[in-house]
Parts: C-alpha cells; structure tokens; sequence
C-alpha cells in the first residue's frame, strides 16, 4: 500500500520529496519490525529507491509534469511510471527469491507471478495513488481519512490471498502430520535433483529409512502417542537434513526418505549412521519397550549414476538395500550393491516361502510318509552344504528350497508302486520316472517357486548323460540339479527304501566316490564326503536331531 503513496508523491511533489516519503516511512517500518534481519530492511529500502528513481525518471521522460494536481493529459506518463514501478518490483522481489534458492520460494514466486487476481490488485493498489492524488488535492484530512481506510482494507485482502496461497502450495507438498514434504513433492524435488547432477557431473545419492518395529510401538501405546514419535522423529530428521542442505520427505507410512545432492554413497552412509545412532541415543516416549531398548531405523542407500534409467530405479535401489537390511536384523544402513540378491530377499521372503514349501510336502504324510521324511532330510543336508559351498544367497535358498519339493511329483504316482516291497519291473519303472515331469507340472502352477524348477525336473539327470528325463551331461545340467542330485541319491542310499538295500555312510561314501564323474559332478564329491563325515562324527556325539526345519 506504501507504493500507492510513493507513486502519488511523484506525481505531485517530485523526486526528492518522494525519496524524503520514503526514508521516514522505512524508519518507522523499521522500528516497528526490530526484530526483523537488518539486511531485510536494507534490501527493501534499496528495491524502493530504485523503484522511485525509475519510476520518477520514465514518468518525466514521457512528458509528465511533476505538479500538485493530477491532470487528464498526464495519464500516458502515470501509466508508464505505474508499469515501469511494477515491472521493477518484480524483478527485484524474483531476484530476492533466486538468492535464496529454496525450492519452496522459486515456487511461490512463481505461482504468485502466474496468478492472474495476483496482477489485478496490484494494478489496483498502484492505481490508488491517482485517486489518492485527486483526493489530495480536493480536500486534504478527508483524502487522507478516506485513503488510509481503503488502503487498510486493501492491505488486508492483500495478505489474506497471500497466506491463501501459501496455505494451497503446502497442502499439495506437505504431510499434514509431519509437515515435512510428502511423497509426491518430493519425487517432483529429485526429478530435478537428479537431472541436475546429471547435466553438472556431480554426485547424488538417495536414502530410504524404515523405522524398525513401529507397529509393536502402536500396539503397546495407540496410534495417537505413535502419530507423536512420528512427529518428533521426523523434526529430527528435518533438522539434521536441512544443516547438510539435504531434502527430507515422508515417504509412507513410517518410512521417510532423504535426497542428497552433492553426496557420494560413501559420504551419505556416514550422514545415516550418525543420523542412526542420533536416533538411537535421543530418548523417545516408551522407547524402552522396542526390541533394540531405543527409537532404530533401517536404512538403505543408493547413488545416481549415468546409467541410472528413472528416478523410481534409483528410489528402488534404496529400498532393495533398506529390505536387505531388515533380513540382517534392522537398526543398519546399507549401501545398494547389486541387485540380483536383493531382489530375492526381498520378494522372496525364506522363512515364508519354506512354510508354504513345507505344507505342500505335508500331502504326503497320509500317502508316503517315507518320501516326507526324505525330503525333510534332503532339506536339511542341503541348508548345512549350501554353507559350504560357494554359493551365492540366491542360489542357496534355490538349493534349500528345492530341496524341500524336489520329489513332490510322487504325489501323483500309485500308492501300490510307491510302497511296493521288491523290485519295481520295467513298466512300473516307467512310471516312477515320470515324478520329475509331474513334479515340474506342479511347481509351475506356483508363479513364486519357479525358480525351483530346474531342480524338480532335473534332479535325476546324471553328469556322463544316461539319466532322465532327458539325458542332459555334463554342465549342460544346471549346477544346482547337479548338487541336489549327490544329495538326494546320498540320502537314498543310506536310508530304507521299500525297493533298495540301505548302506552305511562309510558304504556311501565309497560308492559316491566310485560315481564321481559318472552320475555326479566330481567337483561336488569330496567337499560333500568331507560335509558327511563332520556331521557323522557330531551326531555320534550329540545324538539324534529334531525335525524342526531350520536355516
Ligand atoms: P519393521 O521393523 O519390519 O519395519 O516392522 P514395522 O512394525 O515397523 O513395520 P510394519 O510394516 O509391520 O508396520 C508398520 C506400522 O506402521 C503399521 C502401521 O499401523 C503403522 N503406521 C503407518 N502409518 C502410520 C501413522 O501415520 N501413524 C501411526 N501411528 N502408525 C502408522
Ligand atoms: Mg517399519
Ligand atoms: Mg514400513
């Protein structure tokens, strides 16, 4: 409302009165707002200076004259002074908000600037200062009264659209709980953050923390005092975010996620385990009663690099590791390195998929209870093996897991034939043979167990390519049937079989060596004796183990 002033004054009283206007009005403003940054009020005393002076300089170079009237022929000078007068203001206030360099106040700026009742009463309050000139000159108290009244009002409306606006943008980019940015903001923020530190060569990592056990926390004090933590967790993370320049967002439920311009994964692991054990040592309402005695998170953490397809690839990336953190046992950051073992981890949670593998062998306990004890034991050399070998996680719950289901196609073979005394004859051979195909039916109806196909169906192949069903040698078997081949047929020759004379390990173990080569891969032979005879020696000591399943 003050510009309406100024504007009026340059019309009627010139340049050094208008300036005169001015420093005794950002004197007062001053005073009445101490408590505001001095550099601030320096900033608006320059950008009104310069306006004036502009103002001043345009109105006189298109014939104005500077008189105590306002006349009809200076209404083209009025215009020019008025649009040159706001055309300044905006550049200078945009100016402002470029140095700070937030991304929430180039937003504002610019959706104030888009805002079409934005530009309307700011015209309007500038061309107060004609009506305030007319009034001045007709009667001096009464104008004044009169203008002071209207400028009030319209000062009023002025901010109330302002904080009208402020409030809409932080609605659309802000978690009404946390009052940090939410979800959608922010994938909006690291768009940009990413193309950024693509076009500049610069670094870019982004974490995904979960806080750990959070549901136990609202089952033992409500979601009220569990809306609180997340309250207090979140201020935390927004002041340690905003003093690294780092951007904050709740992400869900009660996970949250930081962007990291500039930052190296090395760099943001760091900023995380110091953010960890911040939160582990900050006291938090009930904390006590978690599993680790304090407020943890998992963390995961994921660089930008060129290749890097879309920021929902990299937001994944972070994830896989944040999930990969949970299996470890939580309160942990971890820096993505490689997606195949995660992505197991992850999807394929083991203790889930063992219980569902577990339940489909049950079938068989009212049929063959023979071919449930095998495979539960076939299971258990496979866990102890697969540590063994230099297997990688994914292939050792493969293993494990086909280990489980490996004979389920004996499902659909006759109980005469499963349980038959003596030698099968040629026909019901036959049959037998065909649980790898049946079994492979099986798994497949199953879109998460196949991965376990190969070893159902090919468990019966053998390494010099006279087993079935398709009579595969060599490397052409896949490594895992090749190993669960040694396994089972261990199993088989030293437990009762309806159709089979049973040895002893030592027995076995001589005939495992004898068809190294032949039916088995021989690079999988001693390191499986050498398994055997430990296992041997133990049980010996400790006596008969349980059938829990375990990993
Ligand atoms: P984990 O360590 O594996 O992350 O376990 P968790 O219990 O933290 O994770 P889970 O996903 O099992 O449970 C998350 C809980 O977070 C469940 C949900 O009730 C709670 N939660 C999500 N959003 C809110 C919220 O806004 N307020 C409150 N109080 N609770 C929330
Ligand atoms: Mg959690
Ligand atoms: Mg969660």
């Amino acid at each position: 409302m003050d510009s309406a002033i100024y504007l009026a004054s340059i019309f009627l009283y010139g340049l050094n009165q208008t300036l005169e206007v001015l420093l005794i009005n950002s004197l007062i403003y001053t005073i009445i707002k101490w408590k505001t940054a001095w550099w601030k009020h320096l900033f608006n005393f320059s950008i009104y200076s310069i306006m004036i002076i502009l103002a001043n300089y345009l109105f006189i170079f298109s014939n104005g004259n500077v008189d105590d009237d306002i006349h009809a022929k200076n209404l083209l000078p009025y215009l020019v002074s008025l649009t040159t007068y706001f055309i300044l203001n905006t550049i200078l206030i945009s100016f402002y908000f470029f140095l700070q360099q937030t991304e929430s106040s180039i937003q504002l700026m610019r959706g104030i600037v888009k805002d079409k009742t934005f530009l309307v009463s700011y015209l309007s309050t500038l061309l107060l200062s004609i009506v305030l000139g007319i009034l001045l000159k007709e009667d001096t108290k009464l104008g004044l009264v009169l203008f002071v009244c209207i400028a009030i009002l319209l000062s009023v409306a002025f901010n109330e659209h302002f904080r009208l606006f402020q409030e809409t943008l932080d609605k659309a980019n802000k978690d009404t709980l946390t009052g940090l940015n939410n979800h959608g903001y922010f994938k909006e923020i690291l768009q940009k953050e990413v193309d950024a530190a693509k076009a500049s060569d610069k670094p870019l990592s982004v974490a995904i923390l979960d806080i750990d056990d959070f549901k136990k926390y609202n089952d033992l004090y409500g979601h009220i005092q569990g809306d609180q933590l997340l309250q207090e967790f979140g201020a935390l993370l927004q002041n340690e975010a905003d003093s690294a320049n780092f951007i904050v967002a709740r992400y869900g439920g009660e996970e949250f996620a930081i962007a990291m311009p500039n930052t190296t994964r090395n760099t943001a692991y760091s900023f995380m385990n110091e953010l960890r054990k911040k939160a582990n040592d900050t006291y938090y309402n009930g904390v006590e009663r978690l599993p680790y005695g304090c407020l943890s998170f998992s963390c995961g953490i994921a660089e930008c690099e060129k290749e890097t397809y879309s920021i929902s690839e990299l937001l994944n990336k972070a994830d896989l590791a944040m999930y990969a953190v949970k299996n470890q046992g939580k309160n942990l950051v971890q820096i993505y390195n490689g997606i195949s073992e995660y992505s197991v981890q992850h999807s394929l949670s083991l203790e889930k998929e063992l219980e569902e593998a577990e339940s489909q062998l049950r079938i068989f306990l009212s049929k063959d209870v023979y071919t449930y004890r095998h495979s539960k034991r076939v299971y258990q050399y496979a866990v102890d093996f697969s540590r063994r070998l230099h297997l990688s996680e994914q292939e050792r719950k493969t293993l494990i897991l086909g280990a489980i289901v490996h004979d389920i196609g004996k499902i659909e073979i006759p109980r005469d034939i499963l349980n038959k005394k003596g030698k099968l004859d040629p026909h019901e051979w036959e049959i037998m043979k065909k649980h790898v195909t049946w079994g492979k039916e099986i798994i497949s109806t199953n879109k998460k167990l196949e991965d376990l196909i190969p070893l159902v169906e090919l468990h019966h192949e053998r390494y010099d390519g006279k087993g079935y069903p398709y009579g595969l040698a060599g490397k052409s078997i896949p490594k895992l049937a090749r190993i669960l081949c040694v396994i089972d047929s261990f199993d088989a020759m030293t437990t009762e079989r309806p159709y089979q004379k049973t040895k002893t390990f030592q027995e076995a173990i001589i005939e495992l060596r004898e068809c190294a080569g032949k039916q088995f891969d021989p690079q999988f032979i001693e390191p499986f004796i050498a398994m055997i005879k430990q296992l041997d020696e133990s049980a010996v000591a400790s006596g008969p183990t349980g059938t829990v399943l375990t990993v």
